[in-house]
């Protein structure tokens, strides 16, 4: 039994960027299947959700959408994953997939994906959670993101601890690596942490 389960992964609903970034998706999802981690993820068929999704069932893994009524149309809720769970809201829609989850993965995105990179990083900022947060910087995708958060701590701010919280990996093999590190996951024997 792998040690990091079900993974979150929040990304890109967009169909529009350079094919680079669902080549990486796909990556992740295939990697996860193989490594017995589930996918929880916003239960899109379009964008790089899509990607990790199909590449994630193809390879045989488990992946659970979690989808607001009113973005099944609009994101082309996926027909084929192993659970999709549809909720009323987006509030409700990002507490469900934070708690099927032991930790983060943030891929490229547009503004939903900061949205819900921010909200899981303010939580954990907070103390309500330790769940492990790794931001996937394909390509250098975030470097701006990253420059501004050193900003906001050389400028106090941010403190360098909180900023530390996101971890961040340039592959998808670094990403797993860090995550199969990190304390915090749930194992067998500390169910109970989460
Ligand atoms: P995007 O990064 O904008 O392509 O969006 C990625 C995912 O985030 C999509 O599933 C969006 O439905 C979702 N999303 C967009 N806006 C929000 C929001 N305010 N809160 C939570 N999720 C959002």
């Amino acid at each position: 039994m792998p040690r990091l389960r079900a993974l979150c992964v929040y990304c890109a609903s967009s169909q529009r960027c350079d094919p680079r970034y669902h080549a990486t998706a796909a990556l992740l999802g295939r990697s996860a299947a193989e490594r017995g981690v589930e996918i929880v993820y916003g239960g899109g068929q379009v964008g790089l959700m899509g990607a990790v999704a199909d590449a994630a069932l193809s390879a045989g893994g488990r992946v659970t959408g979690v989808i607001p009524e009113h973005l099944i149309v609009k994101e082309l809720g996926h027909g084929r994953l192993t659970e999709l769970v549809v909720v009323e809201s987006m509030h409700e829609r990002k507490r469900e997939m934070f708690e099927r989850a032991d930790a983060f993965a943030i891929l490229p995105g547009g503004l939903g994906t900061l949205d819900e990179t921010f909200e899981i990083l303010t939580w954990r900022q907070l103390g309500l959670h330790d769940k492990p947060i790794v931001l996937l910087n394909d390509g250098g995708y975030w470097q701006p993101l990253l420059d501004l958060i050193a900003h906001q701590v050389r400028e106090n701010f941010v403190r360098p601890e909180h900023a530390g919280q996101m971890h961040v990996a340039d592959s998808v093999d670094a990403l797993f690596a860090l995550l199969e590190a990190l304390p915090g996951q749930r194992g067998e024997s500390d169910t109970e942490r989460f």
